[in-house]
């Protein structure tokens, strides 16, 4: 497969943005080598600017669980940019897309719109701690929840919680509010608790974890969390940035009927343009700037074209429900994947929530990152190399979830299955 404009412009792109990317997860680190520079996409294929087209399994990171390029979405953006690309003023299509998703996600009765699934939950856990006023925020281990100070932040090393920064630029005193825990540790949820449970704000967790690969809440987790927050006063947040209306329409918690104080959401809210969401019991979202104290604004947010396609994305996922199928051709997808795995003698094993998944290289479910982190990430970066010379683009990362889309045919899951058959074998 020949690259070489891909390549010219990317060496180009090292010299005007660090790294050629504007966002790292893009940049093949996890794989070697250098990232592929895209042209266009329609439907379940991405085309390369030397014409190289792909069967794409990443949907821009989530967002595009329609396929790419679907026609009403992209008529609801031109008809929305052709009336105004930006008020900074109330527009009606804020009520509807509001309205849609307090009708999708079971806990929500009030939303904001914001910009990307950062700034929801960099609000959210604001908002925690300002309805709470308590300072410590819990997350886990392997939970992505964007590049806010506070959550960028890693497990020290000691059996203790306390974080330490994840990132130069990220000070101690930020750090030292967060406890970081091991995801699925229903004794270390008690027991962090017990310990700290009156300085606690709020938890944040992805419920099925989709930043260390795919990776469920267990039941017991999950339940452990609603009943532990509940006892102690603090805010049980879902981020529900990547699986709200993918594993469902209404997010893993109209999986698993368990309610969330707060909600975050985003990629596929915004139908594939710059939009994220959170939200919640009224009573907490309405501590809020300008109906309560707790300062949160933006000049784009609820921007009219974003706010169109999140419209337009949500209506034909609620009308539609591709939701049925989407469970069978991923279904197949993973039998498929298994099935090729184990005929190399390859130790595997495969985590799917609805249509996100992840082949781990290690031959015991993952359930939490001590487990993620002994993936064969080398096997993992020849089979992403194996399947994009067959036309096939996967995540780059063994700790990323892979998306099926509605635009997925059958041929196209069954051709994924063989070329992934041939670069197993090869393995
Ligand atoms: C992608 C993601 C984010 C961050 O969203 P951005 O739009 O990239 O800022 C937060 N949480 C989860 C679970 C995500 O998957």
């Amino acid at each position: 497969m020949v690259r070489e404009r891909s390549q010219q412009i990317f060496a180009q792109a090292k010299q005007l943005m660090p790294g050629g990317v504007n966002s790292p997860a893009r940049a093949f680190g996890g794989v070697g080598g250098e990232p592929i520079v895209m042209q266009q996409a329609q439907g379940a294929y991405l085309v390369d600017v030397d014409g190289n087209r792909y069967i794409d399994y990443i949907g821009s990171w989530g967002p595009m669980i329609l396929g790419h390029g679907h026609p009403r979405v992209r008529a609801a953006v031109h008809e929305a940019a052709d009336r105004a690309m930006s008020f900074g003023a109330p527009t009606e299509a804020e009520n509807e897309l509001a309205r849609l998703i307090i009708d999708a996600v079971p806990s929500v009765e009030m939303v904001r719109l914001v910009n990307s699934g950062t700034e929801a939950t960099m609000s959210a856990i604001r908002l925690a701690r300002g309805y709470t006023n308590r300072d410590v925020i819990v997350k886990f281990a392997g939970n992505y929840h964007g590049h806010v100070d506070s959550l960028l932040v890693a497990a020290g090393s000691s059996a203790a919680t306390l974080a330490v920064p994840d990132s130069p630029g990220i000070t101690a005193g930020t750090s030292q509010d967060t406890l970081v825990l091991r995801f699925n540790d229903v004794p270390g949820l008690k027991a962090a608790f017990a310990q700290h449970g009156d300085r606690i704000a709020g938890v944040i967790l992805e419920p099925v974890v989709g930043n260390m690969g795919c990776v469920p809440g267990t039941a017991e987790f999950l339940a452990t969390l609603r009943s532990v927050t509940s006892e102690y006063g603090a805010l049980l947040i879902f981020d529900e940035v990547m699986t709200g209306f993918r594993v469902a329409y209404g997010g893993v918690q109209s999986l698993v009927g368990i309610m969330p104080d707060l909600t975050t959401l985003g990629k596929i809210v915004g139908g594939g343009l710059p939009l994220g969401a959170y939200g919640g019991r009224a009573d907490i979202m309405s501590q809020m700037l300008p109906a309560g104290r707790v300062f949160q604004a933006g000049t784009l947010s609820g921007n009219p074209v974003a706010t169109a396609a999140g419209i337009a994305t949500l209506t034909m996922l609620r009308d539609e429900s591709p939701y049925p199928r989407l469970e069978q051709i991923s279904a197949r997808l993973a039998s498929g994947l298994t099935q090729a795995a184990s005929s190399a003698g390859i130790p595997h094993s495969l985590a799917r929530v609805g249509s996100m998944m992840t082949l781990f290289f290690h031959p015991d479910p993952v359930t939490d990152w001590d487990v993620a982190a002994q993936c064969d990430k080398a096997r993992f970066a020849r089979f992403f190399w194996g399947l994009i010379d067959r036309g096939i683009y996967l995540p780059c990362s063994q700790y990323e979830s892979l998306f099926v889309s509605a635009a997925h045919s059958d041929n196209d899951i069954e051709h994924t299955i063989q070329a992934a058959s041939e670069v197993l074998a090869l393995l």
